[in-house]
């Protein structure tokens, strides 16, 4: 019994244990559950909603940035190309060439009148608008005879006279059309003319007032570079019916404040509505563009519907001109809301929350400063636009309520079924409990997992859960949900690729813009702002190997003076040409002016004078510009990096002081660039300090080189050459200090000792009886100085020299100077008896028209030519010298002879006399007179 009796109160005990061991696990276990579900759910809905704000938030930023950016930059480019249309409309303006243009009859290069063809206009179009016969092609001929404006006013203004030029610009970036009109007073005489124009907002860019500020603006400014530009609000343009602004640059008088003339512009901004109305946010979502006075102008018909604003047709007001202005006032709304949108929107906020009808929407908006502007009642001010981006605000948390809504329901039924469920329990058998139990946990791990997934960003969740009781339930919302977020993500991430695709369209534009300022016009060529970059560029890139050589062209100015521009321009262009041709792996600049950059991907140092000297030679073949043949020499500088500088950055200041430094002591040469060339410029100044001495101490001193016949090998004569003895420097050469002389007038003093001199030193000769000629050289400067004849005819009496036995040596390039006067002056010493021969023949400018008409007996090879007389060009050159010579009844002189060969050459082609140290040195007058003895 007692043993019955424990055992049995032992079982009791066990069992009545065991089950509250049981109950209280299962308690406590469902209590475990119960909560573990609760901050389950709870974690997961905190995290989904940071997760789903902070993309939102993050996204809709980055794209309103992404289409202002985009808007900016489509602006600012339009804006730079005017800007580049202006100057070109100025230095065309400004040219010589225009105020020659014979402003009754303009036909440019579209060969195109205005109405008729006693209207004269003229109008530019860009090259790709003209076909091959130079016509402007159908459809922008169309548009230009539709531009009303114009046609308004020119037939009008063309009686009135011509003061001002208009140019205008019809058809946005891509159609470029340019008129340019002569254009009267138009700012007092327009209203007069067509009164019933008073209210056309075209006519703003005329606007008196506007005139009037401009001026008052470039008085203030003065020449400092400030962009005068204005743009006008959009409005819809009546031929194309697109939505335009007017951009307007004004050109001003040359050096005055007084407005000339206006380059103005309509650009279309379709481009812009369209993107603004292409704009898709969520399902119902949509973006607008409003002005600051509120004016919406880019707004999809179906936001204009929700927002109660018309659409684009009702709210435009048609003009009888056809200019139309597009006016939908955010104030105009037929909703209270969105009336008041319009003060929220200036507002500094970012979000705006907005309830139309019941339908709660979030707007983000952005406002962005646009372009300046002008009223007549504002005067200039910087016009904003407010770019807004309106969403329903379920759309934007959609996922969110969504997914909170759906997750309570699965957890309050989870609850109340894990309470039926533990009753049960309890009740049912101990091992299905625990059975049960172990399922259930199972679940929950998943569940735990998952919940860890999403908060690391992976929706790729399989919960696995097969049972179809509640955990298995909640396992299923869960996957749903997380598929729900992958594809929102997704979706976000497709759009977020357009972005980048936009991002790299207007990357593109701006390097279009990059191009034309780094990039000269008229040759097609690459800039100096392009080289500075460029080597800027590589000395980033560590490069090496690179070599600079800066190209001018020799007395270019004298070109321009003596041709004039236009003819100036255009061998600029043919030089061009030619450089561009050779292909010695370089990269082609054009500098300032006269001048051009070479990059060489050498530095070796036999290469590049191979290079330099062939192009050098290239270049010097005569060019045809219009009817004319030219000849130019170029003087080069050349520094290479690594060879000269360890900073490729400075290659062009070096290349171009060597480049000035050949062109005063080795002009027509090259010069590599050493440290002592700023020495030497210096020194220069130092020179011309030293030639008064020079002058009054009488350190000069002359020398003389024999003129032989070629065949017998007799002397004709010689050439007086001037000698310096410095006394520190020692022997300067004549060509370190001649040129500075000039430049000083200095020459016109040492010229005349020169004279007297050298008279004197062959007077002696032929009282010795040597009846020899003497040349003299004279320079320029000498020869266009008032009293030239005079002294010279005085000096000559004096001697008693007949005039027959002196030449006279003047350089090519005189004739340059001013070409009439020149050959009057050789006419006159002709006249006396003198002789007159052209020095360096070859290397300078003349034209064989012209050259006949003077009164010259000889002509004299330069003997860089002869020198160099085994380079194949050298000697085509030389040959067409001598023929040239044989026609036009020229003597001809070879100087520069070193070799026999050289003679022997020059003898078999027809040249009859020479000099060079192949005969004689130049040497005092004791050594000839030593020489002439034997
Ligand atoms: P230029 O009138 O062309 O004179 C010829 C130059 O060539 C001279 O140089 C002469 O020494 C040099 N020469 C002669 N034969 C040869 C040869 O076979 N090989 C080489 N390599 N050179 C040869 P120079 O004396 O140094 O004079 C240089 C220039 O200075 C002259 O060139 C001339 O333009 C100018 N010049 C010299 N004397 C006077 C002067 O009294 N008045 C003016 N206005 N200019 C002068
Ligand atoms: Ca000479
Ligand atoms: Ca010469």
């Amino acid at each position: 019994m007692k043993k019955i009796g424990f055992k049995s109160s032992i079982s009791i005990k066990i069992t009545f244990m065991t089950l509250t061991a049981i109950v209280v696990a299962i308690i406590v276990l469902g209590a475990i559950m119960y909560s573990s579900v609760r901050t389950l759910n709870d974690n997961t809905l905190e995290i989904i909603e940071d997760e789903v704000l902070d993309l939102s938030h993050e996204y809709y930023g980055n794209y309103i940035e992404s289409i202002e950016e985009n808007i900016k930059n489509y602006i600012e480019g339009v804006n730079k190309e005017l800007l580049i249309l202006k100057q070109l409309t100025e230095e065309f303006i400004y040219s010589e060439e225009f105020e020659n243009v014979d402003i009754e009859n303009l036909i440019f290069s579209g060969d195109w009148y205005q109405n008729e063809d006693s209207e004269s206009t003229a109008v530019f179009v860009q090259g790709y608008l003209l076909d091959n016969d130079n016509k402007i092609k159908e459809e922008p001929l169309k548009l230009l005879q539709s531009t009303k404006f114009l046609n308004h006013v020119l037939p009008s203004f063309s009686d009135n006279g011509f003061e001002k030029i208009q140019v205008y610009f019809q058809g946005g970036k891509e159609r470029a059309i340019v008129r340019m009109a002569p254009w009267s007073n138009i700012g007092e005489n327009v209203f007069s003319v067509y009164p019933e124009l008073n209210d056309v907002p075209i006519w703003d860019t005329f606007n008196p007032g506007l005139i009037e500020d401009w001026e008052h603006k470039k008085q203030i400014n003065g020449e400092e570079n400030i962009d005068y530009g204005r743009v006008t609000a959009p409005v819809q343009d009546g031929v194309t019916g697109e939505i335009v602004l007017t951009y307007t640059q004004p050109i001003f008088e040359k050096n005055q404040n007084k407005v000339k003339g206006v380059v103005s512009t309509d650009v279309s901004i379709e481009e812009i509505v369209s993107e603004i109305e292409k704009v898709k946010l969520g399902s119902n979502g949509f973006a607008f563009l409003m002005q600051s006075n509120g004016n919406v102008f880019a707004l999809a018909d179906r936001g204009a519907e929700i927002l109660g604003l018309g659409n684009v047709s009702d709210s435009t007001i048609n003009r009888d001109e056809g200019y139309s202005i597009l006016e939908r006032y955010i104030s105009q709304s037929e909703y209270y809301s969105v009336k008041e949108l319009y003060s929220e929107i200036l507002k500094e906020n970012r979000e705006i929350t907005l309830e139309i009808n019941g339908e709660r929407y979030i707007v983000f908006k952005e406002p962005m400063k646009i372009y300046r502007s002008w009223t007549s009642n504002d005067g200039f001010f910087d016009e904003y636009w407010y770019l807004s981006f309106v969403i329903p605000e379920k759309e934007l948390y959609s996922v969110y309520f969504k997914t909170e809504e759906e997750a309570m329901t699965q957890m309050n039924d989870a609850i109340t079924k894990l309470s039926v469920y533990m009753a049960m329990i309890i009740i049912t058998l101990i091992l299905a409990i625990i059975a049960y139990n172990t399922k259930i946990t199972s679940g929950l791990r998943k569940l735990v997992i998952a919940t860890d997934d999403i908060r690391n960003k992976n929706y790729e969740i399989n919960l696995n859960v097969r049972s179809s009781d509640e955990i298995g339930q909640l396992a299923n919302a869960f996957e749903s949900m997380a598929n729900e977020i992958k594809l929102n993500f997704q979706k976000m991430s497709e759009q977020n690729e357009i972005l980048v695709r936009e991002i790299d369209k207007r990357k593109k534009r701006e390097q279009k813009i990059d191009y034309l300022e780094n990039f000269d016009v008229a040759t097609n060529l690459p800039n100096k702002a392009a080289l500075i970059n460029y080597l800027n560029e590589s000395s980033k890139d560590g490069k090496s190997g690179e070599t600079l050589v800066v190209i001018g062209i020799d007395e270019f100015r004298k070109i321009n003076e003596g041709y004039g521009y236009v003819i100036g321009d255009e061998l600029i262009k043919k030089v061009s040409n030619r450089l561009k041709n050779s292909d010695y792996g370089q990269i082609l600049f054009k500098l300032k002016g006269d001048e051009f950059g070479l990059v060489l991907k050498s530095e070796n140092f036999s290469e590049l004078i191979d290079i330099i000297q062939k192009i050098r030679l290239e270049l010097m073949e005569p060019y045809q510009v219009k009817d004319r043949y030219l000849t130019i020499t170029t003087s080069m500088g050349v520094s290479s990096f690594p060879y000269d500088t360890d900073n490729i950055s400075d290659l062009y200041k070096f290349a171009l002081t060597a480049m000035s430094h050949t062109k005063e002591v080795n002009k027509g040469g090259y010069e590599f660039y050493s440290k002592d060339m700023n020495i030497r410029a210096r020194n220069r100044l130092e020179m011309i300090a030293s030639l008064d001495q020079a002058i009054a101490e009488s350190e000069f001193s002359l020398v003389y080189q024999p003129i032989v016949d070629l065949e017998s090998e007799k002397w004709e004569g010689v050439e007086t050459l001037i000698r310096w003895n410095h006394p520190s420097q020692g022997l300067i050469r004549p060509d370190e200090f001649i040129p500075l002389a000039e430049e000083t007038k200095k020459i016109i003093e040492i010229g005349k000792w020169v004279l007297i001199k050298s008279l004197e030193d062959l007077k002696r000769l032929h009282d010795s009886g040597f009846w020899i000629d003497l040349s003299v050289n004279v320079s320029v400067v000498q020869l266009v100085e008032k009293s030239f004849i005079d002294d010279l005819m005085d000096i000559v009496k004096k001697s008693k020299i007949p005039p027959q036995c002196i030449h006279l040596e003047v350089t090519e390039s005189s004739f340059i100077e001013d070409k009439n006067a020149v050959k009057e002056i050789l006419n006159r010493l002709k006249e006396y008896g003198l002789s007159i021969l052209i020095d360096d023949f070859g290397t300078g400018y003349s034209s064989l028209s012209y050259l006949k008409d003077l009164p010259i007996s000889k002509l004299k090879i330069d003997k860089g030519f002869v020198i160099d007389l085994d380079v194949k060009e050298n000697q085509e050159i030389v040959n067409t010298i001598i023929g040239l010579s044989q026609n036009l009844k020229f003597g001809l002189i070879a100087e520069g002879i070193e070799t026999k060969e050289q003679r022997q050459y020059l003898l078999d082609h027809g040249c009859k006399l020479g000099q060079g140290y192949y005969y004689s040195k130049p040497v005092d007058i004791e050594t000839i007179e030593e020489m002439l003895k034997k």
